[in-house]
């Protein structure tokens, strides 16, 4: 009986045709997952990490911008400003609020009602 195709353990694909390898423990990875692996390691501990904090921090930077209409701050990622409705995607102050209406329903008596 020959050994059953080696599988990776990482992607779960067959590693029959094409070229892998054993880690410490035995088990099987192959050649991609091995590369995306060595990849992640040499990313944070290759000395990247102040790098990418200071990118962070840059685009952060760049995209907290103050409202083009009434110039209060708009936090990272907001299209509408809070303060005045300006839509930064349309350019338009937007004058529908999004309008929470509040459901006036008739009050039911969870109890049932006394007659
Ligand atoms: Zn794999
Ligand atoms: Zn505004």
């Amino acid at each position: 009986m020959s050994d059953p195709a080696p599988t990776c353990s990482v992607c779960g694909l067959s590693c029959e045709d094409r070229p892998f390898a054993k880690d410490a423990k035995g088990r099987v990875i192959c050649r991609e997952c091995l590369d995306a692996k060595k990849a992640q390691r040499a990313g944070p501990e290759g000395g990247g990490s102040d790098l990418m904090s200071g990118l962070l921090a840059k685009s952060k930077m760049a995209k907290a911008t103050p409202c083009p209409n009434c110039k209060s701050y708009m936090p990272e990622g907001t299209v509408v400003c809070a303060a005045c409705g300006f839509n930064t995607q349309t350019g338009k102050a937007s004058t529908t609020r999004v309008s929470v209406v509040k459901k006036e329903s008739s009050f039911k008596w969870p109890f049932g009602r006394k007659k």
